[in-house]
């Protein structure tokens, strides 16, 4: 579908939910991990068995605050659960305990760094409506070739976030940046794992289009089902289309729900758009209203981690990295907490300014570390060589003493072996010799067995140095740091022009 992308204007509004990573359930203390055996995280408060009362876990609440703090939200001091009530076999209870009128936290924002497209970056505010708790549905698995649908309610009663923002993202590509803005806080933050493909981190896109300079919204549809910030780009782009299409032959687009279905590569219509007093929403007379106290909200700020933002903000103002150095490194909390430690120990142990170091570690671990990381599929913090031990080697390559490749050997050896760089340098025989005293009687002897060489060199043959130097690194045992080769050969070569 070819669409005028000058002449109408995408809008759209995310509501993420983000499945808290408690380790229990909401409302009891039952486990809830992916991927456990069906129906075996399951306990008569998540089944919604008759008697049963639910328990605020007060780790949810917590986990909230943060998320709220995080994203710059007002925190409400005094909040409600509502139920909402739906009929689907996978809701057991025949409502999902939910907040509907006082979400604990509302009006903050996020900001993204986005293209402008000429290449241009700026800072687009993406304000964030609420944030609020609730439970997680069961999980029904329809199965067409036996013709039944099965249930497994393990994810019931697991606690979610659901954070809503405004209709103020204008691309596919800022609605995914934004998605990846909340993952990677929420890592940092340590409340979700941030896995979409699990479903913990799961995202509605709210599409709409109008004519490019309108102040009215159009009418929106509701994707579902995109399980990739690449899924979410390529459904929202497909929906813009399609919508532009519709009003392009004077047809008005419908409010629905629809479905992403990402191996076909369209949406399709799932629902028409449910009203809120489909819900008949009410509160839950079964919990007491929550209390944020001004001890929790303390509690809550202290524990509070650099952010991402700000956690790039210092690499490149502090430690003089390249924006894209930063970004990089600061993707994952462990990879940033790995460079941070890494370059102490550096820092501790040499005498050069900040950023030679800080680019020297930040080449290391966006080429070799990273490299290995993804090889092996672990996490920074698994990485097997420590940081302190990771620093010795980079020291050995700032002060030379060891040439960029020989740095790659040591490093190779060290992912097998505990070894101490220094002792691996000389055993794969790779440590650079730079004292004059063992160099000079090799530099001799080839300009000794190079008489021919030597006197056209003095005659104005220049080019000879680089036949000189190789000569040198050829018949010396170990290796000759060809930068001081180069200079002794100078002075010894000028010793005898001046002669
Ligand atoms: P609903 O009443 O359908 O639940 P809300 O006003 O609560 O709609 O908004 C739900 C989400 O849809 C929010 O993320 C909001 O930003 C987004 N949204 C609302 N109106 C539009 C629109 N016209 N186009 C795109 N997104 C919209
Ligand atoms: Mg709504």
């Amino acid at each position: 579908m070819a669409t005028d992308d000058s002449k109408y204007e995408p809008v759209i509004g995310l509501e993420v939910h983000c499945q808290l990573a408690t380790g229990a359930k909401t409302f009891s203390p039952e486990a809830a991990h992916f991927g456990a055996e069906p129906n075996t995280n399951v306990d008569p408060v998540s089944l919604g068995h008759p008697g049963t009362l639910p328990v605020l876990n007060e780790r949810v609440l917590e986990y909230t605050v943060r998320m709220g703090l995080a994203t710059h939200c007002t925190i409400r001091r005094r909040s409600t659960f509502a139920r909402k009530h739906y009929f689907y076999p996978d809701l057991p209870k025949g409502y999902q305990i939910s907040q509907y009128e006082d979400p604990i936290c509302y009006d903050g924002w996020l900001d993204l760094e986005v293209d402008d497209g000429d290449g241009e970056r700026s800072v687009r505010r993406i304000a964030i409506t609420r944030i609020h708790m609730e439970e997680d549905a069961g999980k029904s698995i329809h199965d067409q070739k036996a013709d039944v649908s099965l249930l497994d309610f393990n994810r019931c009663g697991v606690p979610l976030i659901e954070i809503v923002t405004e209709p103020d993202l204008r691309s596919p590509s800022e609605a995914s940046a934004f998605l990846q803005a909340i993952r990677q806080i929420v890592r940092y933050l340590e409340v979700c794992d941030g896995n979409m493909e699990e479903g913990s981190l799961r995202c509605d896109a709210n599409v709409s289009v109008r004519p490019r300079g309108a102040e009215e919204l159009g009418t929106k549809t509701e994707v579902k089902n995109m399980n990739s910030f690449r899924n979410v780009e390529r459904a929202l782009q497909y929906e813009i289309d399609r919508q532009v299409a519709l009003l392009e032959s004077g047809t008005a687009v419908v409010q629905e729900t629809r479905l992403w279905d990402a191996d076909s590569g369209v949406t399709r219509a799932m629902r028409s758009k449910e009203e809120a007093h489909d819900y008949r929403y009410f509160p839950d007379p079964d919990l007491v209203p929550m209390e944020v106290t001004d001890e929790m909200l303390a509690i809550a700020r202290e524990a509070m981690p650099e952010l991402p933002d700000a956690r790039r903000r210092r690499l490149v103002e502090d430690a003089g990295l390249p924006a894209y150095d930063a970004a990089v490194l600061t993707e994952e909390p462990d990879l940033a907490d790995y460079f941070d430690d890494v370059l102490r120990h550096v820092v501790s142990a040499v005498e050069v300014p900040v950023s030679t170091s800080a680019k020297q570690v930040s080449n290391f671990l966006m080429t070799d570390v990273l490299r290995v990381v993804k090889e092996r599929g672990i996490s920074a913090q698994d990485f097997p060589i420590d940081a302190e031990r990771l620093a010795r080697l980079i020291v050995l390559r700032i002060g030379d003493e060891v040439s960029s490749s020989g740095a790659a050997e040591i490093f190779e050896a060290m992912l097998d072996r505990p070894d101490d760089p220094v002792d691996l340098a000389s055993e794969l025989d790779v440590l650079q010799v730079s004292d004059e005293e063992s160099l000079l009687p090799a530099v001799r002897q080839v300009l000794a067995q190079n008489e021919s060489q030597v006197a056209q060199y003095l005659g104005g043959k220049e080019g000879l140095m680089g036949f000189f130097i190789g000569q040198v690194m050829r018949t010396f045992s170990g290796s000759p740091d060809p930068r001081r080769v180069r200079e002794l050969l100078v002075s010894e070569l000028k010793r005898r022009s001046d002669q």
